[in-house]
């Protein structure tokens, strides 16, 4: 004899119960629920009951992004920050391979990019990884 926990309609956290849609792992149920962000997922009841799982995922998402942003740009997976590392790194750092043909030769970046933020700002996101950064020469 099965026990089966009718959860049709009840509310955990942002996911309401659907349907069952079937089990697994020798009989644990499987639902669908939908999520708050309209999002539907089939998820084992328990860990949902039990509050294991909260969202369909976005949640987690919401909460990492949250804490990326409070950390800094540092911590981002961000391709414009490695470039604008790389960047400072050749003009500010004497130990960098480069250093020489730019630190080196006088080549400055502005007090303004010392600022990431700002330089994003002024730049805007790279259009493909294709694009380098280059120096305009003013003469
Ligand atoms: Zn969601």
């Amino acid at each position: 004899m099965s026990h089966v926990v009718n959860i049709t309609g009840q509310r955990f956290n942002r996911l309401v119960a659907l349907r069952k849609t079937g089990s697994k792992d020798g009989g644990k149920a499987v639902w669908l629920f939908k999520c708050d962000c309209g999002f539907e997922k089939d998820l084992l009841a328990r860990d949902v009951r039990n509050g294991k799982i909260q969202s369909c995922g976005c949640l987690r998402k919401e909460v990492v992004g949250a804490l990326s942003r409070r950390h800094g740009y540092s911590r981002l997976d961000c391709p414009e920050y490695a470039v604008w590392k790389r960047m400072r790194q050749r003009c500010n750092d004497v130990n960098a391979s480069d250093y020489a043909y730019y630190g080196g030769r006088g080549i400055k970046v502005c007090e303004r990019w010392n600022d990431f933020t700002l330089f994003l700002s002024d730049m805007g996101a790279r259009p493909t990884s294709e694009h380098t950064i280059e120096r305009k020469i003013i003469h």
